[in-house]
C-alpha cells in the first residue's frame, strides 16, 4: 500500500528528480511492468522522515530487497558497510556497468554491499539491460 505521506506532488519531485530511474540499479520506469515506489532511505521503523533528502526513486526490486536495510556487508571483506545514500553520494564513485553494460560492479565497499543487499545483477534485470542496450536505450543518461 503506498504510503499516504508522499503525496501525489512530493512523488512527483522525487520522480523527476530521478530523471525517472531506479537511484539504485538505474532501471527505468518506463520499461518496467511494475511501478516504482517512493522509498525512504533511512526507513521510517527506524525514525526516516517523508522529505525529500530522505526519499529516492526505486524499482520494485530493489525496493523488495532493501526493505528496512542500511547496511550491508562487503563480499570482499565480509565487513558490514553502509548501504549506498542515493542523496550524499554519487552512483559513478560507487558503481560502474560491466558486461556489455548488463551487470553492475562495485568500486567500493558500499558498492560491492549494495549490489549483494538490493540483488542489483537480477537475471531479469541482467536480460531486460542487454535488450534495451541493443535499441539504444541502455544505459541510461546521468
Ligand atoms: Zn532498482
Amino acid at each position: 500500500m503506498p504510503d499516504p505521506r508522499v503525496t501525489p506532488a512530493l512523488r512527483r519531485v522525487v520522480y523527476e528528480r530521478a530523471k525517472g530511474c531506479c537511484e539504485y540499479c538505474r532501471s527505468q520506469a518506463n520499461f518496467t511492468t511494475e511501478s516504482f515506489a517512493v522509498e525512504h532511505i533511512n526507513p521510517r521503523r527506524a525514525g526516516g522522515a517523508t522529505v525529500l533528502d530522505n526519499l529516492a526513486l526505486s524499482c520494485f526490486g530493489c525496493n523488495s530487497h532493501k526493505h528496512i536495510k542500511t547496511s550491508g556487508i562487503d563480499p570482499l571483506t565480509d565487513e558490514r558497510v553502509p548501504l549506498f545514500h542515493p542523496r550524499l553520494q554519487q552512483w559513478s564513485d560507487h558503481f560502474t556497468w560491466a558486461n556489455n553494460f548488463t551487470e553492475i560492479v562495485g568500486l567500493t565497499a558500499i558498492g560491492r554491499a549494495t549490489i549483494v543487499a538490493l540483488q542489483f545483477n537480477r537475471n531479469e534485470v541482467i536480460n531486460l539491460r542487454r535488450v534495451l542496450h541493443k535499441v539504444g536505450e541502455h544505459p541510461p543518461q546521468e
